[in-house]
């Protein structure tokens, strides 16, 4: 809720998505945010809040930055993940998994 670790960089973390969750987002989003530059907070953070919370990524859902909550959210990331890949499979699409502000670049770039 402090939307801290939507600073990366100042958080110490990185966020990881798939290709189609870049696609989703982006697809279900009004408004595109300018091109992310590679040190910069996440580009749909506006006055520390998400601006795109209901078609958030998978790992926006899940972490939580509390001490001794890493093995569940580890446990169901991977289901979630596996799910995830399994919808590239169906639908035929190649699986990639991205930095979240590189993937947006890239998306963003064949715009
Ligand atoms: S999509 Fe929303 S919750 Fe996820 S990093 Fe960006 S602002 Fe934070």
């Amino acid at each position: 809720m402090s939307g801290k670790c939507c600073n990366f960089d100042a958080f110490g973390h990185r966020l990881y998505v798939t290709a189609l969750e870049i696609a989703w987002v982006i697809a279900q989003t009004d408004s595109q945010p300018d091109t992310p530059a590679p040190h910069s907070p996440c580009p749909f953070q506006i006055d520390k809040l998400c601006s795109i919370h209901a078609v958030r990524p998978l790992g926006c859902r899940i972490f939580f930055c509390q001490q001794g909550t890493a093995q569940w959210q580890h446990d169901l990331y991977e289901d979630f993940l596996t799910k995830l890949r399994r919808l590239h499979d169906q639908h035929a699409l190649p699986y990639q998994y991205l930095e979240w502000r590189h993937g947006l670049r890239q998306a963003m770039a064949h715009r």
